[in-house]
């Protein structure tokens, strides 16, 4: 029996915890805040429940195995989203990729050949990642690990030969092959996801997104909560408002950490938690990592943060439904004239694209009776207007109520009389997301999307060791492209690894 401290409760430090806890391990989480969650966490206000950040999630193949595994997949109400498309040029709902091409060609008939170039390359990674729609092969060691690669191996030479021509190339080098720069249609294809993220993973999101997309009907929270209680079941130890300050090495090895200045000692150390904060913060010896990682690591940009406005409205969810048909609406900009890369633009808000999410439309418990709850999301510049107003805090109210308003407002578009309904507003910023889960800059998704700006060489490798023996990477971080199936990924690797 090995003594495993785990710093970080989000879904990667959640799945490690029970799959070393169930093998028998002594697991301890330290989790800084005073719930379970990180970016799967949600909470209530005046009886409406908000997810923090995270509304949604694919890759289910890999997911429900895990949850299989871990003996909590019949606990979880995993519900299956539709996504409906808004912008000025169409309004849809798309059962699969099929049916999101037949949506664009419908809204720009003039641009068939264009479509038909830029759409022949996009179908050839989209067909080649639709089928593999089985757990990838980072949840199992061993044989076992040799025969999920089975699927994945027959599709092999056509993944390596797509990854090798797309895998570097961004969304914008991609539209800008067939569209004219800053025409509707290259601002749709370049601004699908992250900004100017690999067209590999546009490719991939395109074929998940229409037909796996998933969230939980009681709330993600709930998912942290049955993952936590399932642990303890185990035997594990959820330590809640434990802060870790330390990450403390002998001879070039984690053996332990402290907290509230108490030492704890293990014999391994997994951080579910940032990577960067982890060796350049936490590391009590920065000397085991070498200067060229530290250097890496102090230019590796992250994944953007987000902004979400969370809305409590004195409507009905029949209501609100009229509006939104469906509980997740993409409201897409594809006008010119805003950059998610200029972070001078006191205006960004009002002319970015909005994801507007109602979990009480999924489920009405979320709600008091007879009321709604919304959630209005973007992605934002990197330090928007000097980082939220460079430290004042009435700057920083002022800027956050802008920027609330101003997605209310391009909400409104969709939900005529918007402002008029609501009975409670709050808003994140990517500080008050830095705040809560400690991710570097509020980054949304570890490190950037870009597949010119990557940490690691592999855009789909998993990547847990650190240079310090016995101190391993369980969290979203150890993949370029985060999110929840990475963070769990890398769970799985941890727990492979500890014996
Ligand atoms: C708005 C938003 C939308 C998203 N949408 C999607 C989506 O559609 N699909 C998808 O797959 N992913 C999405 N993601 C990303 C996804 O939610 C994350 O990648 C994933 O949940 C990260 O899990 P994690 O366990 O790696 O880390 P986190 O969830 O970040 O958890 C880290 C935990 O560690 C704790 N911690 C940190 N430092 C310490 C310390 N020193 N001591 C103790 N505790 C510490 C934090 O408090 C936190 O609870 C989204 C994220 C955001 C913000």
């Amino acid at each position: 029996m090995k003594n495993i401290i785990i710093i970080g409760s989000g879904i990667g430090g959640l799945v490690a915890g029970n799959l070393l806890a169930k093998k028998g391990h002594k697991v301890t989480i330290f989790e800084a805040h005073s719930m379970p969650g990180g970016y799967i966490a949600g909470f209530y206000r005046k009886g409406y429940y908000f997810e923090s950040g995270t509304v949604s999630f694919e890759a289910s193949a890999s997911v429900f195995e895990a949850m299989k595994d871990i003996g909590v997949f019949e606990k979880i109400g995993f519900v299956k989203k539709r996504l409906r498309l808004v912008s000025e040029d169409f309004d849809g709902t798309p059962e699969n990729y099929d049916g999101y091409k037949k949506l664009v060609y419908a809204a720009f008939p003039d641009d068939k050949e264009k479509l038909d170039a830029a759409f022949s390359d996009m179908d050839k990674i989209v067909s080649v990642l639709e089928n593999s729609n089985k757990p990838l092969p980072f949840l199992y060691s061993g044989l076992k690990m040799l025969k999920s690669m089975f699927p994945y191996i027959l599709n092999a030479p056509k993944l390596m030969k797509l990854s090798k021509l797309y895998g570097n190339m961004t969304s914008s080098e991609f539209a800008g092959r067939y569209f004219e720069k800053d025409s509707k249609l290259f601002r749709l294809f370049s601004g699908f996801g992250y900004p100017d993220m690999s067209i590999f993973m546009v490719g991939g999101s395109l074929a998940g997104l229409f037909t796996d997309l998933w969230t939980v009907k009681d709330g993600m929270q709930s998912w942290a909560d049955i993952l936590a209680e399932n642990f303890r079941n185990f035997g594990g130890e959820l330590r809640l408002n434990s802060y870790v300050d330390r990450i403390i090495t002998k001879n070039g090895a984690a053996v332990g950490v402290t907290c509230k200045n108490t030492v704890y000692n293990a014999d391994y150390v997994i951080s579910a938690s940032d990577y960067k904060k982890t060796l350049q913060k936490l590391l009590d010896d920065k000397s085991l990592i070498p200067q060229t990682l530290m250097d890496n690591i102090d230019r590796a940009p992250v994944s953007e943060g987000y902004f979400t406005v969370y809305l409590g409205l004195n409507i009905s969810n029949e209501e609100l439904g009229k509006h939104m048909k469906v509980p997740q609406v993409l409201a897409i900009n594809t006008k010119p004239g805003f950059s998610i890369y200029n972070s001078e633009d006191s205006e960004f808000f009002s002319k970015a694209s909005v994801e507007i999410y109602s979990s009480s439309m999924v489920n009405p418990k979320l709600s008091p009776e007879g009321k709604s709850s919304l959630m209005l999301q973007t992605k934002v510049p990197y330090h928007w207007m000097n980082n939220w107003g460079g430290e004042d805090k009435e700057a920083y109210r002022q800027l956050k109520e802008k920027a609330m308003d101003a997605m209310i407002d391009s909400a409104s578009r969709l939900i005529p009389g918007l402002k008029e309904c609501i009975e409670y507003k709050d808003a994140a910023t990517p500080l008050t997301y830095e705040r809560f889960t400690h991710n570097t800059d509020g980054a949304s998704c570890s490190w950037s999307w870009n597949p010119k700006k990557k940490f690691y060489k592999g855009i789909m490798s998993v990547n847990i060791e650190t240079p310090v023996k016995n101190l391993y990477i369980g969290s979203c971080w150890a993949m370029q492209f985060g999110g929840v199936p990475g963070a769990l990924w890398a769970a799985y690797q941890c727990a492979n690894k500890i014996k």
